[in-house]
């Protein structure tokens, strides 16, 4: 299995880039700026997008979305709990003073138990509200990927529109639940396992 990830944006997010190395398709999970960067990665690694997911609708995970659809022509698939998120991630960009270009609509929608495959690889959505009310987590392949719901040592904010630390707390205890082997590449900061967090993240102080 291809896993890239590409630090991008002001605010230094994890775009990942997931791939088989037998079939050559992938996805792309939260390119969240600095389309150009990801398109050359996949270029470099012959690889052929199928899907772009997005784990949350916040502006640091979508910005490149529209420019990596445009390039590959594949789907952007997000939850519809995020949709509306989705819908104003340009002023919510502003705020913080940076521009979004123009993103498409989204073209489908993701859910619970929803299955997106690979290649070869698989993978299963887990929607694991609690930082945004659409937020998603992609489970499959010995790997999670989490989006802001999980970070190493840390967990994704509550405070803006849509979160709820009482969702994120039941979505935390589901990503505990999986295997600690589990490698966890979240949507800023580096790469951690779920056993690692069981004992190193601060939140489960939170669940007592
Ligand atoms: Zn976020
Ligand atoms: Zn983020």
């Amino acid at each position: 299995m291809i896993i890239k990830r590409l630090v991008v944006g002001p605010l230094e997010e994890n775009a990942y880039i997931i791939g088989d190395e037998e079939t050559k398709q992938a996805i792309v999970v939260d390119p969240g700026d600095e389309a150009d960067r990801i398109m050359d990665e996949i270029k470099t690694l012959g690889l052929e997008v199928s899907a772009i997911v997005l784990t949350h609708a916040h502006f640091d995970h979508i910005g490149g979305a529209g420019d990596v659809k445009k390039e590959t022509g594949a789907n952007i698939l997000i939850h519809k709990e995020d949709v509306e998120t989705y819908n104003v991630a340009s002023d919510q960009a502003a705020i913080w003073g940076y521009a979004l270009d123009n993103l498409p609509k989204p073209d489908g929608f993701l859910d619970e138990g929803d299955e997106v495959k690979v290649g070869k690889l698989k993978f299963i959505v887990m929607h694991t509200p609690g930082h945004s009310s659409g937020g998603i987590c992609l489970y499959g392949e010995g790997i999670v990927l989490t989006g802001d719901t999980i970070f190493q040592g840390s967990v994704g904010r509550t405070d803006f529109p849509g979160g709820s630390i009482e969702k994120l707390k039941e979505s935390f205890k589901r990503l505990l639940k999986l295997p600690d082997e589990t490698r966890v590449f979240s949507g800023h900061g580096p790469e951690t396992t779920i056993g690692k967090e069981k004992t190193g993240n601060f939140f489960v102080n939170e669940l007592l």
